[in-house]
């Protein structure tokens, strides 16, 4: 048994189709008398929806959430919390919403309620992000770790399917990177496993039928516990390429994710084999191909984004997000130092191209001597 120390971290689960019923009670439970409900402009009904279950307990709604939480949104709806003396913050939506609300808390230390209607799983975090003139900034605060979480699978019926494909791998890369992380330990490593098996069994059959509530509860619930795994131990290289494609690039964030995932994994192959066990046999298809392919596979049968160009990527900007991605490191098991940058920029050209990911030769040399700066998400 490896040595490991494992925190658990202090917020409440509600989950259940329908559960959206108790948002009152629980709101109450946190002691909030003045709730704001943050949400994205596309979802303004829904925050209204939020906004009636409370009644008395609302004093209203802000729906600016953006991508990467832009400081202007962050500034306004901190306006708006102090203008309606609001005492707390109800974020509905996907991972824009509770970042935004994280914002909000970061400066004012208001509490959160969080109701995902993606598979991000910010929720379930201590990590924010607020974007400032074109970069992001990122770190982690226990103050912005949502209080309580309500997953109700009937919110997610509506997710286009194309989203809800992405969204899926987006969630399945979090539990993936957990199992090889440095700060992992066996609790950390069943939810992993546990999270990608669920996510791998609902991902077709949502495209098989988006609105099949089955399906939308296992998507939620392995959602659930790979988010808490991105909330407990560090990332490696797979968010590192991501947060640097996203912050700097502008491509879109959980496609992004779905395109890198099985390059990453393949980069990390050889240097986390059991890690790769686990996510092949969470995937149902251990013994038969590599975890990368299984991966790539699971991607491309149900519809997810294959290539960077077609997000957005220009074949120009592939050396300079090679230079970001080696010159400050996150940890990886293997190392993704300048002594990488050939290997990283074909890992990219691969991305981009949409061609399948590497097969290591099972004698590739691996160097272990990490060393590295950040690891958020
Ligand atoms: P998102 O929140 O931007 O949502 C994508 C779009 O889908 C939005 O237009 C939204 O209105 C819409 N939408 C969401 N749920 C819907 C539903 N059920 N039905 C119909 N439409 C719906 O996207 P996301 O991928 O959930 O979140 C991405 C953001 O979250 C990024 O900024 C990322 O950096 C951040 N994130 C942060 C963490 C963390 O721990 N801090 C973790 C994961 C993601």
């Amino acid at each position: 048994m490896r040595e490991f120390v494992h925190g658990t971290q202090a917020s409440r689960v509600v989950f259940g189709v329908g559960s959206l019923r108790r948002v009152a009670r629980e709101v109450d439970a946190l002691g909030v008398k003045r709730a704001l409900v943050l949400a994205t402009p596309g979802q303004t009904r829904l925050a209204q929806r939020v906004v009636d279950l409370l009644g008395a307990s609302s004093v209203g709604q802000y729906c600016g959430a953006a991508m990467h939480v832009p400081i202007q949104a962050a500034r306004e709806a901190g306006a708006e919390a102090s203008r309606l003396a609001a005492d707390g913050l109800i974020a509905i939506g996907g991972g824009s919403s509770t970042g935004l609300a994280k914002a909000v808390a970061l400066v004012t230390g208001l509490p959160i309620l969080a109701i995902p209607t993606t598979y991000a799983g910010s929720e379930m975090t201590p990590i924010f992000g607020v974007t400032e003139a074109g970069l992001k900034k990122t770190g982690r605060d226990a103050r912005v770790l949502p209080r309580c979480v309500i997953y109700d699978p009937e919110l997610t019926l509506g997710l286009p399917l194309a989203v809800s494909i992405n969204s899926g791998l987006n969630g399945i890369a979090h539990a993936a990177e957990g199992l090889y992380a440095q700060n992992g330990n066996p609790l950390t490593d069943l939810m992993a496993e546990e999270g990608i098996a669920a996510l791998a069994r609902a991902i077709p059959a949502i495209r098989a039928r988006p609105d099949d509530v089955d399906a939308r509860s296992d998507a939620l619930y392995g959602a659930w516990l790979c988010g808490a795994v991105l909330g407990q131990v560090g990332m490696a290289l797979h968010h590192k390429l991501c947060h640097t494609l996203g912050g700097s690039f502008n491509l879109p964030h959980a496609q992004t994710h779905a395109v890198i995932l099985p390059h990453a994994l393949a980069f990390n192959a050889a240097a986390a084999p059991q890690a790769m066990l686990r996510i092949a046999r969470a995937l149902g298809r251990l013994g038969q191909c590599s975890a990368q392919q299984a991966m790539f596979e699971l991607a491309q049968e149900n519809g997810a984004t294959r290539s960077l160009r077609e997000i957005g990527m220009k074949a120009g900007d592939l050396d300079q997000a090679a230079d970001m991605v080696v010159d400050n490191p996150y940890w990886s098991p293997r190392p993704v130092g300048p002594q990488a940058r050939a290997e990283i920029r074909a890992l990219l050209q691969r991305a981009f191209d949409g061609a399948p990911p590497e097969e290591p030769a099972a004698s590739d040399p691996v160097d272990r001597s990490s060393k590295s700066t950040e690891n958020q998400a």
